[in-house]
Order: C-alpha cells, then sequence, then structure tokens
C-alpha cells in the first residue's frame, strides 16, 4: 500500500486526484480502494472497512447496487458516449423535475462544479449583474468565484481561497457569514443593484453539518426577490439524500409522510412545517435555480442544474448564456442516475434516516461517556460531530464556530475507527454518509468501534 502511495505521489499531485482524499488533515496514508458492495469498501491489502464516506454522497443506496450496475452494464452494451441527445436523458431530466418542483427544466453535465458554475454565469447572464454573494464555510465546488472562505478541502487545508484565482473574480464574490441575516441584509442595503445572486448550501455539510436556522433559506428568498437578485440553492450533496426532493423538499414540501428535518439543536427548533418562510401564509419558498450531484449520477459522473423555465432557456442553444459538454449526459451516468432514482423509494429514505439517527446518537452517547465535549450537528440524514465546549454548549451556526471547534479531537478518533474497521471521512469538516445498505451487521460494527475511538479523542 505504502508503495502505491509513494508511485500515486510520484505521478499525481499529492497522491491524489482530489485534495481530501489525502489525509491531509487526520495523518498516515489513505487507502488505496480495490472494490466496493453495499456498506463497505475494501482496499488494496484486502482490509474491509464499513464505510461512511460513501463516495462523498453518491451511494445512496450503498456501493455498486446490483440493479444500478445492471443498468450501467446494459448501456456501456449500447455504446460509451454518443455526443447526441438520448432517450435516457430526457426520462432522467423528468424523473428530476417530478420530484423538485423548481427544476422546471434540467441541463446535466458532469460534475458539481460545473453545475454552480452554469448556475452563475446563468445568474448574471439573466440579470446583467456582476457579483455573487456565497457563505463563508460553503463549498460549490471549484469556480474561481466560489473558492473564496470555502468549505471541503479548502477548510481542512486551511486555505483562505486558492492561489490562481484572479482578484478580478475574488472581487465579485462578496462573503457572508453563515445563518447571518444582518450582513446579508447590510450587503443588499450597499451594493443590492449589483447583485447577480446568492448561493448557498441547501443545508451546509461542507464545514461540518450545520443547519439553517428555520426561516434562513426563505429569508433568503425574500432578500434576493425583494432586490431583483436571483437565489441559487446548492443541493448537489443535500440532493436526493435527504429526501426524494433534497433539502428543499424537507422546508417545503408537505405531504403524506411528514418527516422530521433533523436539525437537532436548532435554535428557535419546532418552526412550523406548513410555513416554511415563516410569515403565516402557509406558503413555501421558491429557488431560481438549482444544483444537483452526487446521487444524481448514481456514481457515476453526473451533475445538474434546474430552475425556473424560463431562465432555463437563456442557456444555448436556446437562450445566449453558453454551456456545453462533450460527456454532457453521458448515457453510462444517465443510466446509473435513473436506475438509483427509481430505487430511491420512501423505504430507501426511511432506512438511511434510521440508521443514520442511530450512528449519531451512538456517537454523541460514546463521546459523552468519554467525557468528550462535543454536539453531532444533524440536518435530516446527514450529520457530523463538532468538539469542544463552545459547540457543546451553543452550537455551531457558521464557519468561524466551525473553525473555533477543537478539531485536534478529530484524527485519534478518526484513526480509532479506522483500525477497527471503520472508515469515517478523513476530514471533520465533512458529514458522515450513511446508506440503505448498512445493514445491522454494518451498524453494530460502527456502535462497537465508537467507546475506544471516543476515548481516543478524549486522550488527544
Ligand atoms: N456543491 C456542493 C454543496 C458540494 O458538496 C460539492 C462537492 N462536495 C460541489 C458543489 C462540487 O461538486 P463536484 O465535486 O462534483 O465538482
Amino acid at each position: 500500500m505504502d508503495d502505491l502511495f509513494a508511485r500515486a505521489r510520484a505521478v499525481i499531485p499529492g497522491g491524489v486526484n482530489s485534495p481530501v482524499r489525502a489525509y491531509g488533515s487526520v495523518g498516515g496514508d489513505p487507502r488505496f480502494i480495490a472494490s466496493a458492495a453495499g456498506p463497505h469498501v475494501t482496499d488494496t491489502a484486502g482490509r474491509q472497512y464499513v464505510d461512511l464516506v460513501m463516495s462523498w454522497g453518491p451511494g445512496l443506496l450503498g456501493h455498486a447496487h446490483p440493479e444500478v450496475v445492471e443498468a450501467v452494464t446494459a448501456a456501456a452494451r449500447r455504446g460509451l458516449s454518443f455526443g447526441a441527445p438520448t432517450e435516457t436523458e430526457v426520462e432522467l431530466a423528468e424523473a428530476i423535475r417530478d420530484r423538485v418542483r423548481p427544476a422546471e427544466k434540467v441541463r446535466m453535465v458532469s460534475t458539481g462544479t460545473e453545475a454552480t458554475m452554469t448556475a452563475v454565469r446563468l445568474a448574471r447572464g439573466a440579470t446583467g449583474r456582476d457579483l455573487i454573494v456565497k457563505f463563508a464555510g460553503c463549498y460549490h465546488g471549484h469556480v474561481d468565484a466560489l473558492l473564496a472562505e470555502a468549505g471541503s478541502g479548502v477548510a481542512t487545508l486551511s486555505l483562505p481561497g486558492s492561489a490562481g484565482v484572479t482578484a478580478a473574480s475574488a472581487a465579485e464574490t462578496v462573503v457572508v457569514p453563515y445563518n447571518d441575516v444582518e450582513a446579508l441584509e447590510e450587503v443588499f442595503a450597499e451594493r443590492g443593484e449589483q447583485i447577480a445572486a446568492v448561493i448557498t448550501e441547501a443545508a451546509p455539510a461542507n464545514m461540518g453539518v450545520v443547519p439553517p436556522e428555520p426561516g434562513f433559506n426563505a429569508t433568503l428568498r425574500r432578500l434576493t426577490a425583494d432586490h431583483g437578485a436571483l437565489l441559487i440553492l446548492d443541493e448537489v450533496l443535500t440532493g436526493f439524500r435527504v429526501g426524494p426532493a433534497g433539502w428543499w423538499g424537507l422546508e417545503n414540501e408537505h405531504d403524506g409522510d411528514e418527516r422530521e428535518r433533523g436539525t437537532s439543536g436548532a435554535r428557535g427548533a419546532g418552526d412550523n412545517k406548513h410555513d416554511s418562510d415563516g410569515d403565516g401564509d402557509g406558503e413555501g419558498w421558491v429557488p431560481d435555480l438549482v444544483t444537483f450531484g452526487k446521487v444524481v449520477g448514481g456514481g457515476m459522473p453526473l451533475a445538474a442544474v434546474g430552475g425556473r423555465a424560463d431562465l432555463m432557456d437563456l442557456l444555448a442553444p436556446s437562450g445566449p448564456v453558453y454551456q456545453a459538454g462533450t460527456l454532457s449526459g453521458n448515457p453510462l451516468a444517465t443510466a446509473a442516475g435513473l436506475a438509483t432514482l427509481r430505487l430511491a423509494d420512501a423505504a430507501v429514505y426511511a432506512r438511511v434516516d434510521e440508521v443514520a439517527g442511530a450512528v449519531a446518537d451512538a456517537s454523541a452517547e460514546a463521546l459523552t461517556a468519554a467525557g468528550v465535549p462535543h454536539r453531532v450537528q444533524r440536518a435530516g440524514n446527514l450529520f457530523s460531530v463538532m468538539f469542544g465546549e463552545a459547540a457543546a454548549k451553543d452550537g455551531v451556526w457558521d464557519y468561524t464556530d466551525a473553525q473555533a471547534q477543537e478539531t485536534f479531537r478529530y484524527p485519534p478518533f478518526f484513526h480509532a475507527m479506522l483500525e477497527a474497521g471503520v472508515a469515517l471521512p478523513p476530514s471533520v469538516f465533512e458529514a458522515w454518509f450513511l446508506s440503505a445498505a448498512h445493514d445491522e451487521a454494518a451498524v453494530e460494527a460502527i456502535l462497537a468501534a465508537l467507546p475506544a475511538a471516543a476515548r481516543a479523542a478524549a486522550e488527544a
């Protein structure tokens, strides 16, 4: 394995094709994965781990779900890429639209980064304005304009942004603390006429999991609309994972099975789910553009931007905003995405919610028993552990809070879990991902590993 990492480092920068895969913040060498099935990954040394990374989100059904693999295999036999329209991409676009009402039309791309990049260009094209407002600690992919104070790997590496982003590009991005309505109101008061869009993670999970305060997203909707700016809801991570209509659905859809939003510890929790914008009229809120990735591609490179039909029609060839891709809507990727969405029924979400709840609760119990001050923060079935007295007492509501936690407790916790055969995300700033394939045995293995890991965190 070491040998493989040495070979990797000789030909691949840092030995990895995406920074967080390196164990930069937890120490040690990354495991090279040879195969994965259900809730497990197996490394090149033949060691099997219960996986809580799930490819950083796509694995809602578990790794290599047989029906998804079959759909991809069948598609591969018909041809790998045509560079021409296909029936499957129409079916996938319809499936997205049917689940997520704000996505009246959908354009497919290959990565979440392309989806947010396209959404930003579309917002600028539609409004004729330049400024983009983002929140500190939110990650929207490695788009120049969106790397300022970004979460995920940028947070893990403690970077303010990235070298290579021009000053001009950075100047067109205004960064505001998350969950801070006043700061946002100030920005709109000062520069409202220049703002093309506010982009936000529907429920941030790239600085650890930091749920929006009740009504926050609805307030973003109101403020942007008041000032002629667009609201871009980034559901790359949450879309089709926290529920069939993503986080937007949890806040706005109130049919039959009312699922808990699970914003445990939320200030002012107990908000009225039938009036999610909190203004008493019982109406929900609708973003202008929504970005999807991860689950929508079922483990293949596929992402999408969707939104209001009139805005989406501004994209080429129907409109003047250019956007394109040789492999966009790739037939293998659309087959995987379509099979995944079709399999992701209510039972799947119920199972993911259940196992996520069980692991989150057990993590909190183990850490409490070991005397580690912490708070497990949840947003639907996404959660992560925040370490330290301040987090335990007041919760983590923005990037400043997230950075102030006792991050040094995570590496020994992570490695104790890994030793016990449980692969957590190799950064404290990432969410833990469960799947419908996490069966009782997998959950038991996680629960069994937690007490020793908690003691390791206590000794840090
Ligand atoms: N937006 C969010 C919220 C994400 O979590 C990510 C990836 N973690 C992206 C955008 C970028 O997606 P990709 O890595 O596919 O470019």
